[in-house]
C-alpha cells in the first residue's frame, strides 16, 4: 500500500466506525486532521567527516485527552503519511485503554543498519535538537518504535536536558533503567499482547497446548509475545525476521532462537542448553508464506500493510493478533469478518508498550520507581479491563473486536471534545 493510502485508510476507518457508532460529526472532523506535524532536515556528521541530511518527522495528532504520546521509528520506509497514520492509531490506542494521553508519532527516513553506532547517536541527538520545542514532558512524550531502543531514548533525553539545562526524564519513555526507565518496559508490548490473547482464549475456550502459532517479526514485540506464549504451552511453529522465515512442525524454543540470533545475527532453528546450541530440523520459507500457513493463531509483529486485498483470501489462521501497528489494511476488515476470522486489533493488542510508558512517565513525575511486580500487575489490570469493555461492546452491538475497540476509544475522545461544547450546545441544545 502506498503511503498517502496508509493515512487515508486510517482516517477512513475512524470515519466509518465513528459514523456507525453515532459519534458527533465535529469529533470525526477533528480526527480527520493532525493537529501539528513538524518535518525537519537533520544534518549529521558521518564518521568519514562528511555531512548527510536525513528527514525527520513528528506528528502530534490529537490532544483532547492529554499530552500526546507515541514512538519514534528509524526505517527507510518512513514517510510523512506513515507517521500521521501511526499518530492517529496512537490516539485511538491511548483512548481505548483509558490513558490520559493523546496520540503522536515520529520517525526518520534512514536505514540504521548502514550507520555506525556513533552515527546513530549523532542522528538521535540531531532529531531531538530539531524537535526540542515540539516535544516536552507536558506536551508530547516520545518512546521507542521500530529500530529504536532504550539507548537511543537515553541519548535523546540527554540531548533535551542539555538544551533545557535541566533534568527532565519525563520527556521520553523507554529509557535505560539507570536514566529513569521503568522495569518491565522492554517486554511490555509482548506481555500486553500475551495478556490480550489469553483473555480471548478464556472467552472462546482456546487451549494453549492445542494452538499452533506463526509470528512474523522476531523483534522486541514479537520476541516477547512468542516467548510468553511458548512458556504458557502454545506451540510456535514459524517465526521470521526481515531476512526470511523458518518453520518447524515440532515448534521452536524461542529463548534459544533469540539468543542465537543475537549472537550470529541469523535466524535459524536452534535449541540451546546452556551455551551449547544445536541446529534442529526446520524448513526455510518465504515471509509471505508464513502469513498463509495453516496455523491456529497468526501474529504479525513486524510492519504495517502485510495483509491486503492481494493475499487476504489465502490467510488460513482463524485468529490474527495484530502486534504490529496496522498489519491489516482497512479495506479487508470486512472480508476477514465475513470469512469468520477473529482479529485482535492493534490498538488493544499492542497497547502494553504505551501503558508501561505511561507508568514510566508517572514514576518520573513521582520520583518513585515501582517494582517489576507492580508494573506487571497494573499492566494486566489495565489491559484486562480494556479487553472486557471492548468484548462487551463487541457482543452487545454484534460488531468486530476492532470496531468495538474503536467505538470505546472514539466515545472517550468525543466526550472530551464535546465537553467543550459542540454545534448542538451553542445552538441552544444539550
Ligand atoms: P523491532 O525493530 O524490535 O523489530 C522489528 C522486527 O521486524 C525485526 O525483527 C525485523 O527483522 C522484522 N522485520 C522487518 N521487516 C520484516 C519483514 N518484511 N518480514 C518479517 N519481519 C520483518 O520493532 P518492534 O518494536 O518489535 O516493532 C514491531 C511492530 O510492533 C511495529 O509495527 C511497531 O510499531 C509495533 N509496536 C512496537 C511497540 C514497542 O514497544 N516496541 C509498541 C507498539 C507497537
Amino acid at each position: 500500500m502506498s503511503d498517502p493510502q496508509v493515512f487515508r485508510d486510517a482516517v477512513d476507518r475512524v470515519a466509518r466506525i465513528g459514523e456507525a457508532a453515532g459519534v458527533a460529526p465535529e469529533t470525526l472532523d477533528a480526527l480527520r486532521h493532525p493537529r501539528a506535524t513538524l518535518t525537519a532536515s537533520l544534518p549529521v556528521r558521518m564518521d568519514d567527516g562528511s555531512t548527510r541530511h536525513f528527514v525527520g518527522y513528528r506528528c502530534r495528532y490529537n490532544d483532547a485527552l492529554g499530552p500526546t504520546k507515541g514512538g519514534i521509528r528509524f526505517h527507510p520506509g518512513v514517510t510523512l503519511e506513515e507517521v500521521q497514520a501511526l499518530a492517529l492509531w496512537m490516539t485511538v490506542k491511548c483512548a481505548v485503554v483509558g490513558l490520559p494521553y493523546g496520540g503522536a508519532k515520529g520517525g526518520v527516513t534512514v536505514d540504521p543498519k548502514t550507520l555506525s553506532r556513533l552515527e546513530i547517536e549523532r542522528l538521535s541527538r540531531a532529531y531531538m535538537r530539531a524537535m526540542a520545542d515540539f516535544v516536552g514532558p507536558e506536551t508530547d512524550i516520545p518512546a521507542p518504535d521500530v529500530y529504536t531502543n532504550a539507548r537511543i531514548m537515553g541519548w535523546m533525553a540527554n540531548e533535551y536536558e542539555a538544551i533545557r539545562r535541566t533534568k527532565a526524564p519525563g520527556v521520553i519513555t523507554g529509557k535505560p533503567i539507570e536514566l529513569g526507565g521503568s522495569l518491565g518496559r522492554n517486554e511490555a508490548t509482548g506481555r500486553g499482547a500475551f495478556i490480550i490473547i489469553e483473555e480471548l482464549a478464556k472467552r472462546i475456550g482456546l487451549q494453549a497446548t492445542e494452538t499452533r502459532v506463526a509470528v512474523q517479526g522476531l523483534g522486541n514485540a514479537g520476541y516477547h509475545v512468542a516467548r510468553l506464549l511458548q512458556q504458557a504451552g502454545y506451540r510456535i511453529v514459524a517465526v521470521s525476521d526481515s531476512q526470511g522465515a523458518i518453520y518447524s512442525d515440532d515448534g521452536f524454543d524461542i529463548e534459544s532462537l533469540h539468543r542465537n540470533k543475537q549472537e550470529t545475527r541469523v535466524l535459524s532453528g536452534v535449541y540451546c542448553r546452556g551455551s551449547v546450541c544445536e541446529l534442529i530440523d526446520h524448513k526455510r520459507i518465504g515471509n509471505d508464506e508464513l502469513l498463509e500457513l495453516d496455523v491456529d493463531l497468526l501474529v504479525p509483529a513486524a510492519l504495517e500493510g502485510v495483509i491486503t486485498r492481494e493475499n487476504v483470501g489465502r490467510i488460513r489462521a482463524p485468529i490474527i493478533a495484530e502486534v504490529a501497528n496496522g498489519p491489516i489494511v482497512g479495506e479487508v476488515d470486512a472480508a476477514l469478518r465475513d470469512a469468520g476470522k477473529t482479529v485482535l486489533p492493534d490498538v488493544l493488542t499492542n497497547a502494553g508498550g504505551v501503558i508501561v510508558s505511561y507508568f514510566e512517565w508517572v514514576q518520573n513525575r513521582q520520583g518513585l520507581p515501582w517494582s517489576l511486580e507492580m508494573v506487571r500487575d497494573r499492566l494486566a489490570d489495565t489491559l484486562t479491563r480494556a479487553f472486557a469493555t471492548t468484548w462487551e461492546s463487541h457482543e452487545t452491538a454484534d460488531i468486530s473486536l476492532r470496531d468495538a475497540a474503536y467505538r470505546v476509544a472514539l466515545h472517550r475522545i468525543a466526550d472530551a471534545i464535546e465537553s467543550q461544547g459542540t454545534h448542538e450546545f451553542f445552538a441552544g441544545g444539550k
